[in-house]
């Protein structure tokens, strides 16, 4: 039980596994299941924004990529 806890101010990664802080929201819209203005969000380390991002728009889903509000640690 050694395992660190996020806290609950500091998003973490959508990707799976990671628990890096993230400073990137992917919002996006599978047009299968969502109404077209419907955005679903994943939010991404900076390791991550790449893997994910590319998930999503291999799928077509992807909409839009955005700096997580709040985050001090952003680096482009
Ligand atoms: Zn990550």
């Amino acid at each position: 039980m050694t395992d660190p806890t996020p806290t609950d101010d500091a998003p973490v990664c959508s990707s799976r596994g990671c628990r890096a802080p993230a400073v990137w929201a992917l919002r996006w819209n599978n047009p299968r299941l969502h109404v077209p203005d419907r955005r679903k969000t994943w939010v991404a380390c900076p390791a991550h924004r790449g893997s994910l991002g590319d998930f999503l728009e291999a799928r077509g889903f992807l909409r839009e990529v955005a700096p997580l509000p709040g985050s001090h640690t952003l680096e482009a």
